[in-house]
């Protein structure tokens, strides 16, 4: 009767919201819906409600359900996992909705009021088996860092709205500060930077063009990207205009973010156990999240903490292969799932 129970593991993410199934990432999708007002009917989700962005009139409504790592919008949330769900290949064309098993990863700032809803949402599209996983645990154990040691275990996940820092140990969070300053902030700083600097007004998708391709935190890179031109409206005369832009003024626009960022790895570092910072010191930090991916980003914590900074492989997939990994070892990971 279609009752088979099929094991998934969903990385709800601020900036993308990742799933895997069968141990292949089959869904990965920006965590954005397209609402419109006046019906209240969800018109897109993911890729399809970002081109929405910026170009819509006022009776659509584009919305990142957890935009600061707090359920902004409860209906928008569980319209996105239910659409996201139904997009998984393997479970498309079924007529009766398999039951789930899922663990999903859920940033370490939301209350319980909104890890409830997150169940629920979960309950809805049929799962009878919803485990929660808190991200700088998944991020860890997509990393392959060994969590059940009494080793201390130091994770800086920058995701699009919130920076998780957490020092790891024994299957527990030991000190943790999820701080809502992280990509969408540096998309922020760029659109502010050209507008009040260069006299330019450009959209979000622009400024994180601009983040992507000539995105950096220091001026002095080994292998600095070529200037990028970019379009937008002159703000004296309103014309459109293009201007060039580098990574040295990128630089400047992040500077203070990436300060913030600093200051709280290192309120994080002095509030772990002394003999858990001689595991860092060991072991070093440890980057996950697209944020990570900002030129000169580590080397600037590596300065900062100077303690040495990797960031793992596929910094985007560290969570939802944690959280896929712990989907197939539920009872081992039990002590850490909520
Ligand atoms: P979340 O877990 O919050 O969904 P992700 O880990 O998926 O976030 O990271 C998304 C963020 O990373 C976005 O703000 C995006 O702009 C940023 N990002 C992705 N790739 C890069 C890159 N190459 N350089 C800088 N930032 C990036
Ligand atoms: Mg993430």
């Amino acid at each position: 009767m279609g009752f088979f129970k099929e094991e998934i593991a969903i990385d709800l993410g601020t900036a993308n919201t990742l799933i895997i199934h069968k141990d292949k990432v089959v869904v990965n999708s920006p965590s954005v819906v397209a609402i419109n007002v006046l019906t209240k009917k969800i018109i897109a989700v993911g890729s399809q409600a970002i081109q929405w962005q910026g170009r819509t009139h006022e009776n659509i409504r584009v919305c990142r359900p957890l935009q600061d790592g707090v359920i902004a919008d409860f209906m928008a949330s569980e319209h996105l996992i239910k659409n996201l769900i139904k997009k998984i290949p393997a479970l498309q064309g079924r007529i009766f909705s398999p039951s789930l098993k899922m663990v999903i990863c859920i940033p370490s700032g939301i209350t319980e009021v909104e890890k409830r809803a997150v169940k629920e949402s979960a309950e809805r599209v049929n799962a009878k088996e919803v485990h929660l996983i808190y991200e700088p645990m998944a991020a860890a154990i997509g990393m392959k860092l060994d969590i059940t040691q009494p080793k201390g275990r130091m994770i800086v996940d920058i995701g699009g709205g919130t920076t998780e820092i957490a020092v790891i140990s024994l299957f527990g969070i030991v000190a943790g500060r999820s701080l809502k300053v992280a990509g969408n902030t540096f998309t922020a700083d760029i659109l502010n930077y050209v507008s009040t600097v260069k006299g330019l007004s450009i959209g979000e998708i622009t400024a994180e063009r601009i983040k992507i391709e000539v995105g950096s935190v220091l001026d002095d890179l080994k292998d600095p990207p070529e200037p990028l031109k970019v379009r937008g409206k002159d703000n004296s005369t309103g014309k459109p205009k293009e201007i060039d832009i580098s990574h040295k003024e990128v630089a400047k626009a992040l500077s203070t973010s990436v300060s913030r960022i600093e200051q709280a790895v290192m309120q994080i570092l002095a509030k772990t156990p002394p003999e858990l910072s001689g595991d860092i010191l060991d072991a070093g930090i440890h980057m996950a999240g697209g944020g990570s991916l900002l030129r000169g980003l580590a080397e600037r914590i590596q300065l900062k903490t100077g303690m040495r900074v990797t960031v793992g492989e596929d910094p985007l997939y560290a969570v939802v292969n944690g959280t896929g990994e712990a989907l197939n070892n539920i009872d081992y990971y039990r002590p850490i799932l909520l």
